[in-house]
């Protein structure tokens, strides 16, 4: 199992107003699974994720990734953790404008420690499966939000996680090219990446095989599905 959340909740204290986001959430999501998390905007998504992400604790509860009980690690091996299990793909790229795009894809093998040959090699070569390798030294700014969103997943892919993590990828992208990298992560899926996404579109969410949905902090639904499938893929975009 990839990821075991058991009765997790999640409380914001903002001043002397406290919110429950998450109020005693479950889930377990296998090895080579593709999970759609689904719901209303507010209900609670985002911050499942970022649990899932190790980019946040649950308040109570417990969470095993990889079978490892992470919520008593410390801060510095949760980053590690972080490092070398979940790549993650953000609705807004969070692409660095200065760096170009091999570099962009290089920054987390820097901060796992991968020396800089190496770092190039497998950078260019994970580009090169989205398509861009000879775009490779283009900046961001230069290249548009379909292939800024193809090479945030390379970046996501470039340490070879067990877990690869999206909210919203497809956010800021028009419908032709929202196909286009929902092809690209079932593809990822057929070779074997656990995939779990965050989506509010029913079209997304109907690439994968399972959809998880969230109302007001809790989990309304978990349904398997037979997922749509993804024209063939293109390099254009
Ligand atoms: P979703 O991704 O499904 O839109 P979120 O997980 O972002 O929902 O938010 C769930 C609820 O938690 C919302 O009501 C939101 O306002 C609240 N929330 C999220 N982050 C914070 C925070 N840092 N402080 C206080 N409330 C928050
Ligand atoms: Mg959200």
């Amino acid at each position: 199992m990839v990821v075991d959340i058991r009765d997790v909740r999640r409380i914001y204290e903002t001043g002397d107003i406290v919110f429950e986001a998450l109020r005693g959430v479950s889930v377990q999501i296998m090895r080579g699974e593709m999970v759609a998390l689904m719901g209303p905007s507010g209900s609670g998504k985002t911050t499942l994720m970022q649990i899932i992400g190790l980019l946040d604790r649950p308040s109570h509860g417990t969470y095993a990734l990889g079978g490892r009980d992470v919520t008593t690690l410390t801060e510095n091996e949760r980053a590690e953790a972080r490092n070398t299990d979940i790549g993650f793909v953000f609705q807004a790229f969070h692409l660095l404008p200065r760096l170009s795009l091999v570099e962009n894809v290089e920054v987390p093998l820097t901060y796992a420690g991968v020396p800089p040959r190496e770092r190039r090699e497998r950078a260019l070569h994970v580009l090169a499966r989205v398509g861009l390798d000879s775009k490779a030294r283009n900046l961001p700014s230069q290249i548009s939000g379909g292939q800024k969103q193809r090479v945030a997943i390379a970046r996501a892919l470039a340490g070879s996680p067990r877990l690869l993590l999206a909210d919203e990828p497809t956010g800021n992208l028009d419908t032709r090219t929202s196909e286009e990298v929902m092809a690209f992560f079932s593809e990822l899926h057929r070779e074997g990446t656990t995939v779990v996404l965050v989506t509010h579109e029913q079209d997304i969410g109907a690439y994968a095989e399972r959809v998880v949905r969230v109302r007001d902090g809790v989990i309304e639904s978990d349904t398997r599905q037979t997922p749509r499938v993804a024209a063939p893929l293109g390099v254009t975009g």
